[in-house]
Protein backbone atom coordinates (compact mmCIF):
# COMPACT_ATOMS: atom_id res chain seq x y z
CA UNK A 1 0.00 0.00 0.00
CA UNK A 2 1.36 3.50 -1.03
CA UNK A 3 2.57 5.00 1.96
CA UNK A 4 3.90 8.93 2.30
CA UNK A 5 7.24 7.92 0.47
CA UNK A 6 5.61 6.45 -2.57
CA UNK A 7 3.06 8.93 -2.80
CA UNK A 8 5.97 11.66 -2.41
CA UNK A 9 7.61 10.15 -5.40
CA UNK A 10 4.68 10.12 -7.74
CA UNK A 11 4.18 14.03 -6.55
CA UNK A 12 7.63 14.66 -7.73
CA UNK A 13 7.58 12.42 -11.26
CA UNK A 14 4.11 14.12 -11.97
CA UNK A 15 4.77 17.76 -11.20
CA UNK A 16 7.23 18.84 -13.72
CA UNK A 17 5.56 17.54 -16.40
CA UNK A 18 2.08 18.72 -15.31
CA UNK A 19 2.60 22.12 -14.34
CA UNK A 20 1.26 24.39 -16.46
CA UNK A 21 -0.53 21.46 -18.33
CA UNK A 22 -4.30 21.94 -19.16
CA UNK A 23 -6.76 18.62 -18.86
CA UNK A 24 -8.42 18.51 -21.73
CA UNK A 25 -11.23 15.79 -20.51
CA UNK A 26 -11.74 12.96 -18.66
CA UNK A 27 -13.16 9.20 -19.87
CA UNK A 28 -14.21 6.49 -17.19
CA UNK A 29 -14.09 2.74 -16.96
CA UNK A 30 -17.05 0.32 -16.44
CA UNK A 31 -15.78 0.04 -12.78
CA UNK A 32 -15.71 2.83 -10.02
CA UNK A 33 -13.48 3.54 -7.06
CA UNK A 34 -14.17 3.50 -3.70
CA UNK A 35 -14.40 7.55 -3.36
CA UNK A 36 -14.92 8.78 -7.43
CA UNK A 37 -16.81 11.85 -8.28
CA UNK A 38 -19.67 11.64 -10.78
CA UNK A 39 -18.33 12.06 -14.43
CA UNK A 40 -20.78 15.01 -14.94
CA UNK A 41 -18.25 16.86 -12.04
CA UNK A 42 -15.02 16.08 -13.62
CA UNK A 43 -16.51 17.41 -17.08
CA UNK A 44 -17.33 20.84 -15.19
CA UNK A 45 -13.96 21.81 -13.52
CA UNK A 46 -11.35 20.10 -15.86
CA UNK A 47 -11.41 20.25 -19.05
CA UNK A 48 -9.48 23.78 -20.37
CA UNK A 49 -8.05 24.52 -16.79
CA UNK A 50 -4.52 24.22 -16.36
CA UNK A 51 -2.54 22.59 -13.14
CA UNK A 52 -0.59 25.41 -11.63
CA UNK A 53 0.62 22.73 -8.52
CA UNK A 54 1.30 19.64 -7.10
CA UNK A 55 0.92 18.89 -3.32
CA UNK A 56 0.73 16.08 -1.07
CA UNK A 57 -0.53 16.10 2.44
CA UNK A 58 -0.03 12.15 3.87
CA UNK A 59 -1.22 9.87 1.53
CA UNK A 60 -3.33 12.54 -0.75
CA UNK A 61 -2.37 13.93 -3.98
CA UNK A 62 -3.74 17.36 -4.60
CA UNK A 63 -3.45 18.83 -8.16
CA UNK A 64 -4.60 22.71 -7.65
CA UNK A 65 -6.27 23.97 -10.86
CA UNK A 66 -6.46 27.20 -12.47
CA UNK A 67 -9.84 28.54 -11.41
CA UNK A 68 -9.25 27.41 -7.68
CA UNK A 69 -10.84 23.61 -7.99
CA UNK A 70 -8.84 20.43 -6.44
CA UNK A 71 -8.63 17.38 -7.97
CA UNK A 72 -7.56 14.93 -5.50
CA UNK A 73 -6.18 11.46 -5.45
CA UNK A 74 -5.77 8.79 -3.04
CA UNK A 75 -3.92 5.56 -4.30
CA UNK A 76 -5.45 3.30 -1.56
CA UNK A 77 -3.97 -0.20 -1.32
CA UNK A 78 -3.10 -1.13 -5.46
CA UNK A 79 -3.50 2.26 -7.07
CA UNK A 80 -1.20 3.60 -9.62
CA UNK A 81 -0.99 7.04 -11.17
CA UNK A 82 0.52 6.95 -14.16
CA UNK A 83 1.26 9.75 -17.45
CA UNK A 84 1.93 8.04 -20.90
CA UNK A 85 2.61 10.32 -24.06
CA UNK A 86 0.53 9.45 -26.84
CA UNK A 87 -2.94 7.57 -26.80
CA UNK A 88 -3.56 5.10 -23.55
CA UNK A 89 -1.65 1.85 -23.23
CA UNK A 90 -5.11 -1.00 -23.10
CA UNK A 91 -4.44 -1.66 -19.27
CA UNK A 92 -6.29 -3.82 -17.17
CA UNK A 93 -8.06 -2.09 -14.63
CA UNK A 94 -7.45 1.42 -15.43
CA UNK A 95 -10.63 3.22 -14.27
CA UNK A 96 -9.88 6.84 -15.37
CA UNK A 97 -8.04 8.67 -18.18
CA UNK A 98 -7.10 11.90 -17.51
CA UNK A 99 -6.57 13.54 -20.67
CA UNK A 100 -4.55 16.94 -21.02
CA UNK A 101 -2.52 19.10 -23.60
CA UNK A 102 0.22 18.01 -25.70
CA UNK A 103 -1.06 14.30 -26.18
CA UNK A 104 -0.60 13.13 -22.51
CA UNK A 105 -2.76 10.94 -20.34
CA UNK A 106 -2.68 10.22 -16.97
CA UNK A 107 -4.43 7.04 -16.27
CA UNK A 108 -5.78 5.85 -12.46
CA UNK A 109 -5.11 1.79 -12.19
CA UNK A 110 -6.00 0.19 -9.12
CA UNK A 111 -6.90 -3.57 -8.97
CA UNK A 112 -8.62 -3.50 -5.72
CA UNK A 113 -10.90 -0.32 -5.90
CA UNK A 114 -10.14 1.06 -2.53
CA UNK A 115 -8.63 4.45 -4.58
CA UNK A 116 -9.84 7.77 -4.69
CA UNK A 117 -10.45 10.76 -7.55
CA UNK A 118 -12.39 13.65 -6.25
CA UNK A 119 -12.62 16.90 -7.88
CA UNK A 120 -13.48 19.47 -5.63
CA UNK A 121 -15.05 23.38 -6.85
CA UNK A 122 -13.57 26.57 -5.94
CA UNK A 123 -13.92 27.70 -2.46
CA UNK A 124 -15.33 23.63 -1.34
CA UNK A 125 -14.03 22.05 1.89
CA UNK A 126 -11.17 19.25 1.09
CA UNK A 127 -13.12 17.03 3.55
CA UNK A 128 -11.12 14.15 3.56
CA UNK A 129 -8.09 16.35 4.51
CA UNK A 130 -9.65 17.22 8.02
CA UNK A 131 -8.37 14.13 9.39
CA UNK A 132 -5.31 14.59 8.35
CA UNK A 133 -2.69 15.21 10.63
CA UNK A 134 0.72 16.67 11.26
CA UNK A 135 3.49 15.81 8.35
CA UNK A 136 6.08 13.98 9.94
CA UNK A 137 8.71 15.72 7.30
CA UNK A 138 7.88 19.05 8.63
CA UNK A 139 9.16 20.68 12.03
CA UNK A 140 5.54 21.02 13.07
CA UNK A 141 5.70 17.14 14.40
CA UNK A 142 8.18 17.43 17.45
CA UNK A 143 9.58 14.97 19.50
CA UNK A 144 7.80 16.98 22.66
CA UNK A 145 4.35 17.31 21.22
CA UNK A 146 4.43 13.15 20.14
CA UNK A 147 4.85 12.49 23.82
CA UNK A 148 2.48 15.22 25.14
CA UNK A 149 0.07 13.19 22.91
CA UNK A 150 0.88 9.86 24.32
CA UNK A 151 0.90 10.83 27.80
CA UNK A 152 -1.11 8.50 30.39
CA UNK A 153 -1.77 6.26 27.34
CA UNK A 154 -1.88 2.69 27.29
CA UNK A 155 -2.08 2.51 23.29
CA UNK A 156 0.69 0.19 21.77
CA UNK A 157 3.11 2.11 19.61
CA UNK A 158 2.74 0.63 16.51
CA UNK A 159 -0.93 1.86 16.75
CA UNK A 160 -0.17 5.42 17.71
CA UNK A 161 2.10 5.58 14.60
CA UNK A 162 0.01 4.79 12.01
CA UNK A 163 -2.58 6.75 13.52
CA UNK A 164 -3.16 9.32 10.56
CA UNK A 165 -4.68 11.84 12.65
CA UNK A 166 -1.21 12.33 15.02
CA UNK A 167 1.41 11.79 12.11
CA UNK A 168 -0.42 11.30 8.58
CA UNK A 169 1.08 8.95 5.71
CA UNK A 170 3.03 6.32 8.54
CA UNK A 171 1.84 2.76 7.32
CA UNK A 172 2.41 -0.83 7.89
CA UNK A 173 5.69 -0.83 6.12
CA UNK A 174 7.53 2.16 7.47
CA UNK A 175 6.09 1.62 11.08
CA UNK A 176 7.45 -1.53 11.56
CA UNK A 177 11.39 -0.13 9.55
CA UNK A 178 11.14 2.81 12.31
CA UNK A 179 10.31 1.07 15.30
CA UNK A 180 13.24 -1.28 14.57
CA UNK A 181 15.44 1.41 13.96
CA UNK A 182 14.44 3.66 17.61
CA UNK A 183 14.61 0.10 19.07
CA UNK A 184 11.27 0.35 20.49
CA UNK A 185 8.84 -2.61 21.02
CA UNK A 186 5.94 -2.13 19.06
CA UNK A 187 3.34 -3.43 21.86
CA UNK A 188 4.60 -0.94 23.62
CA UNK A 189 2.29 1.30 25.86
CA UNK A 190 2.71 4.90 24.08
CA UNK A 191 2.40 6.55 27.88
CA UNK A 192 5.80 4.93 28.89
CA UNK A 193 8.05 5.92 26.43
CA UNK A 194 10.58 8.83 27.59
CA UNK A 195 11.60 12.21 25.70
CA UNK A 196 14.60 10.16 24.66
CA UNK A 197 12.44 7.76 23.34
CA UNK A 198 10.47 10.17 21.19
CA UNK A 199 13.29 12.54 20.04
CA UNK A 200 14.61 8.77 18.27
CA UNK A 201 11.51 7.67 17.26
CA UNK A 202 11.01 11.04 15.18
CA UNK A 203 14.90 11.31 14.10
CA UNK A 204 14.35 7.98 12.78
CA UNK A 205 11.11 8.13 11.12
CA UNK A 206 12.46 11.14 9.19
CA UNK A 207 16.10 9.13 8.02
CA UNK A 208 13.79 6.73 7.13
CA UNK A 209 11.32 8.40 5.10
CA UNK A 210 13.92 10.53 3.15
CA UNK A 211 15.50 7.86 2.14
CA UNK A 212 12.83 5.69 1.43
CA UNK A 213 12.39 8.81 -0.83
CA UNK A 214 15.35 9.42 -2.51
CA UNK A 215 15.31 5.65 -3.21
CA UNK A 216 11.76 5.80 -5.13
CA UNK A 217 9.57 4.35 -2.72
CA UNK A 218 9.00 0.53 -1.87
CA UNK A 219 7.45 -2.09 -4.19
CA UNK A 220 6.09 -4.96 -2.78
CA UNK A 221 3.64 -5.85 -4.34
CA UNK A 222 2.40 -3.05 -6.69
CA UNK A 223 3.66 0.23 -6.13
CA UNK A 224 4.85 1.79 -9.45
CA UNK A 225 6.09 5.48 -9.79
CA UNK A 226 4.39 7.92 -12.07
CA UNK A 227 7.10 6.60 -14.83
CA UNK A 228 5.77 2.50 -14.24
CA UNK A 229 9.57 1.88 -12.74
CA UNK A 230 9.20 0.06 -9.31
CA UNK A 231 10.94 1.16 -6.40
CA UNK A 232 14.23 0.41 -4.45
CA UNK A 233 13.64 0.91 -0.42
CA UNK A 234 12.22 -2.58 -0.75
CA UNK A 235 15.98 -3.64 -0.60
CA UNK A 236 16.75 -1.64 2.45
CA UNK A 237 13.54 -2.99 4.54
CA UNK A 238 15.43 -4.43 7.99
CA UNK A 239 12.15 -6.15 9.30
CA UNK A 240 9.18 -6.10 7.49
CA UNK A 241 8.49 -9.17 5.79
CA UNK A 242 11.37 -11.03 6.93
CA UNK A 243 10.22 -12.90 9.87
CA UNK A 244 11.62 -16.38 10.43
CA UNK A 245 15.10 -14.12 9.09
CA UNK A 246 18.11 -13.59 11.02
CA UNK A 247 18.22 -9.65 12.43
CA UNK A 248 20.55 -7.96 9.96
CA UNK A 249 21.97 -6.65 13.33
CA UNK A 250 21.87 -9.60 16.09
CA UNK A 251 21.21 -12.55 14.84
CA UNK A 252 17.84 -13.28 16.60
CA UNK A 253 14.91 -14.85 14.42
CA UNK A 254 12.86 -11.63 12.93
CA UNK A 255 9.02 -12.08 14.41
CA UNK A 256 5.86 -11.05 13.15
CA UNK A 257 2.83 -10.01 15.50
CA UNK A 258 -0.94 -9.39 14.35
CA UNK A 259 -1.62 -6.17 15.84
CA UNK A 260 -5.35 -4.90 14.85
CA UNK A 261 -5.47 -6.90 12.02
CA UNK A 262 -2.44 -6.22 10.52
CA UNK A 263 1.10 -7.26 10.94
CA UNK A 264 3.99 -5.87 12.78
CA UNK A 265 7.98 -7.32 12.14
CA UNK A 266 10.70 -7.03 15.00
CA UNK A 267 13.32 -8.08 16.09
CA UNK A 268 12.64 -9.72 19.88
CA UNK A 269 16.25 -8.87 20.77
CA UNK A 270 16.93 -5.55 19.38
CA UNK A 271 13.49 -3.97 20.38
CA UNK A 272 13.22 -5.28 24.24
CA UNK A 273 12.28 -2.61 26.65
CA UNK A 274 14.95 -0.62 27.47
CA UNK A 275 17.29 -2.14 24.73
CA UNK A 276 18.15 1.33 23.76
CA UNK A 277 20.27 1.61 26.74
CA UNK A 278 21.93 -1.64 26.77
CA UNK A 279 20.05 -4.24 29.29
CA UNK A 280 21.58 -6.51 32.29
CA UNK A 281 21.45 -10.15 31.78
CA UNK A 282 21.82 -10.35 27.98
CA UNK A 283 23.58 -13.50 26.84
CA UNK A 284 26.03 -11.03 25.03
CA UNK A 285 26.38 -7.71 24.25
CA UNK A 286 24.92 -7.92 20.49
CA UNK A 287 21.65 -6.15 20.90
CA UNK A 288 23.74 -3.20 22.71
CA UNK A 289 26.16 -2.06 19.61
CA UNK A 290 24.95 1.46 18.23
CA UNK A 291 22.56 0.25 15.73
CA UNK A 292 24.10 2.97 13.30
CA UNK A 293 26.33 0.09 12.30
CA UNK A 294 23.84 -2.07 11.19
CA UNK A 295 24.98 -4.29 8.14
CA UNK A 296 22.88 -4.59 4.92
ZN1 LIG B 1 18.08 -7.78 16.39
Amino acid sequence: MPELPEVEVIRRGLAPRLRGRRFNGVAEGPHRLRRQSPAPDFSRWLPGRRVLDLRRRGKYLLLDLEGGATLLFHLGMTGRLLLTPGPPPPLPHVHLTFRLEGGLALLFQDVRRFGQALIFPPGMDLTPLEQVGREPLSPQVTARRLAKMARGRFRPLKNFLLDGRIMAGIGNIYASEIMFAARLHPAAPVGSLSPADWRRLLRHTRRILRAAIARGGTTINDYLDSHGRTGLFQLDLLVYGRHGEACRKCGAAIERLNQGGRSTFFCPCCQTPGAEQGREGRPDGACDAPFDNVSK
